[in-house]
């Protein structure tokens, strides 16, 4: 068995986006800018938005962390995306989510100038990532990406499971691996709540990536010898041996899981930390307008 060491790589990557950020500053005067923009108080979600604003930080970025209340109007955050849209100081711009139920998420991803949008969620993206053109790839499916291009796995002709169908995990990565590039070129299976015997189908897989968002959901008899397994789950169990008080468990059962796998991520440190990275990228792609001009 082989881990895939997010922290080992997103390390190296963060060192090459600190480079070209300093780069970037001597040739603009500026830095690259990201704003996020957190709406109420989930845990989860003020934990993941300081830690973007953290990582800004390490690679010389400029960063923003809009704070709003729970009932703040959908029209007041759409007011605020035009503004945001609209200044040239800002490169990338997010709204973490989820966000409250009277606020409707499409019409908050699409408010987004799609040049700014380093989530990559905006329709213009996606459509531009599955015919294979310039533009931002969601975060989580391009560290992945990123990981399995650092490690120089060649994917082509595999069949890949991906377990899970969000907008912001499942269904992009199903849309990357099947592309014709490398890392891509694999057969891909989508599952998801519906599929019938995923058992069967995952035990298929020469890759699986588990984005289930259920604790140890992909276990060892579902795994076939020698499979690439990529954990994305983050599920958060309330613990009193641990400093912050939870503790972090993937969708995949490591222990048992990792004998039989060629390559796997571990959780904590694998997956999670290359979507900073893929963040990141975005942000710093955004300020060169090297994808859009
Ligand atoms: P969602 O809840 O949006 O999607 C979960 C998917 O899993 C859905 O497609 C759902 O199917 C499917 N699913 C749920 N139960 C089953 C089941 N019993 N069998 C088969 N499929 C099932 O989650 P996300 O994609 O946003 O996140 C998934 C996990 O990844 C979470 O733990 C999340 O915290 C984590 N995450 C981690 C990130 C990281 O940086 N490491 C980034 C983003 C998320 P259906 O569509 O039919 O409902």
């Amino acid at each position: 068995m082989n881990l895939l060491d997010g922290k080992h790589v997103s390390a190296k990557i963060r060192e090459n986006i600190k480079q070209e950020s300093a780069t970037f500053l001597a040739s603009t005067g500026r830095r690259p800018h990201l704003v996020a923009i957190l709406v109420g108080n989930d845990g989860a979600s003020e934990t993941y938005v300081a830690s973007k604003m953290r990582n800004c930080e390490l690679v010389g970025f400029e960063s923003t962390n809009i704070h709003y209340d729970v009932d703040i109007s959908e029209e007041a955050l759409l007011a605020k995306i035009d503004e945001l849209n609209a200044d040239p100081t800002v490169d990338g711009l997010i709204v973490q989510l989820p966000l409250p139920k009277h606020i409707n998420p499409e019409r908050v991803t699409e408010a987004i100038d799609h040049r700014k949008d380093v989530d990559g969620f905006h329709p213009v993206n996606l459509g531009r990532m599955q015919r294979n053109l310039p533009c931002f790839i969601p975060a989580t499916p391009y560290g992945i990406m990123l990981m399995l291009e650092y490690y120089g796995i060649d994917t082509a002709g595999m069949h890949a499971v991906v377990v899970g169908r969000s907008n912001i995990v499942g269904s992009p990565m199903s849309i990357l691996l099947a592309r014709n590039s490398n890392p891509g070129n694999c057969t891909v299976t989508l599952t998801h709540s519906r599929t019938k015997d995923i058992e069967n189908e995952v035990r298929r897989a020469d890759i699986v990536v588990a984005a289930i968002g259920k604790k140890h959901f992909i276990t060892a008899d579902m795994v076939k010898d020698g499979a690439i397994v990529i954990d994305v789950g983050i599920n958060r169990e309330v613990s009193d041996e641990t400093k912050s008080g939870y503790r972090l468990y993937g969708d995949v059962d490591f222990e048992q899981v990792a004998p039989k796998a060629s390559w796997i991520t571990p959780v904590p440190g694998g997956v999670g930390l290359m979507t900073i990275v893929g963040l990141l990228k975005n942000t710093l792609e955004a300020a060169k307008h090297s994808i859009y001009k």
